[in-house]
């Protein structure tokens, strides 16, 4: 039997309604609405891609989102300044969150420039401030992608307490933040979890055990049928580029003959790592004024 598709882009939908009227008793609040600054460095078409899709949902559900677009060249020292001012509290409308789209530039220390975001800012959840607060189970700013991954697991009702759940990749974006969220005690968690990367031997081998199978690799086709346990969840976080489509780290075609629920790409966590940024600025927002 073929498995049960997890649409991400419907749940996004549906978060987006829910998301409007919170928004809108917010700035009823507040008067005036969430605002939101987005950093955009080059000209890598992936990334105004991503950025033009963030802009347009922030406007769907009423948040005030700015987008500052630079040259390829911009140093390190100068994207801290920019982050420096975009965060003053002090300003009159000041902004909620910041987000730096990555990739940088290879010249720019990404590190040096994602610690300058104020944590309180920080939608994209990836200051240490926040990883560490989620690594100790109080989350703050949790990062998007692995937020919307464990909603979608919510959403259908697939349980978490006491399953085995394997994630492939441990990148401090996606893998490991998730991870630490199906580990951490409560709803959508108390799971059992293996993190595997790229010097783990036989994937198969921990796959194979999964009630939880999420994959955030970059290598389209990774998983395939016979890594995956009959009736499993198999949630897939790869966006690659291949032949101009745009293909997943999962087998779609043979997984979805195995699995018990799959997640397409496109139109699964994508469109979810989008509304949980616009849930995070809300989140932001919320933080600062005490709200
Ligand atoms: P990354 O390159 O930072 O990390 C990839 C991880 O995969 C590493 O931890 C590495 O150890 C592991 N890995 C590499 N090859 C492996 C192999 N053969 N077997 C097992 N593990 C292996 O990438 P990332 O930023 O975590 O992104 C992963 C994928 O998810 C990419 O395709 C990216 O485009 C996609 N992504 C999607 C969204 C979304 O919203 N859908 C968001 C972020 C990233």
């Amino acid at each position: 039997m073929s498995a049960c598709i997890l649409d991400g882009k419907a749940l996004a939908a549906r978060i987006e309604v829910a998301l409007q009227e919170e928004v809108r008793l917010f700035s009823n609040t507040l008067m005036r609405s969430p605002r939101l600054a987005v950093i955009l460095v080059g000209a890598v078409a992936a990334s105004h891609s991503y950025v033009k899709a963030k802009s347009s949902a922030a406007k769907r559900v009423g948040i005030d989102s700015r987008v500052i677009e630079l040259p390829t060249e911009v140093t390190t020292a100068e994207l801290i300044r920019l982050i420096e001012s975009l965060g003053d509290s002090t300003q009159q409308i000041p902004f909620d969150g910041i987000l730096v789209q990555l990739p940088l530039p290879a010249h720019v220390d990404t590190r040096a420039v994602l610690d300058a975001v104020p944590p309180k800012k920080d939608v994209d959840g990836f200051h240490p401030e926040n990883a560490g607060l989620l690594f100790q189970g109080r989350p703050q700013l949790v990062p998007c992608t692995a937020l919307g991954v464990q909603k979608m697991i919510l959403d259908a009702g697939i349980p978490t307490a006491g399953r085995r759940a394997v994630v492939i990749g441990r990148s401090d974006i996606v893998g490991k933040p998730l991870a630490m969220l199906l580990a951490s005690r409560g709803l959508g968690g108390d799971s059992t979890v293996t993190l595997l990367h790229s010097r783990s031997p036989n994937l198969s081998a921990f796959t194979l055990q999964a009630d939880i199978l999420i994959a955030a690799v970059g290598v389209p086709g990774l998983v395939t049928a016979d890594m995956v346990q009959p009736g499993a969840a198999v949630i897939d976080v790869g966006i690659n580029r291949v032949d101009s489509q745009l293909v997943g780290d999962v087998d779609f075609i043979s997984v979805r003959e195995v699995a018990g629920w799959i997640s397409p790409v496109p139109g699964g966590v994508g469109p979810m790592t989008v509304a949980m940024l616009m849930s995070n600025t809300l989140q932001a927002a919320r933080l600062q004024s005490g709200i």
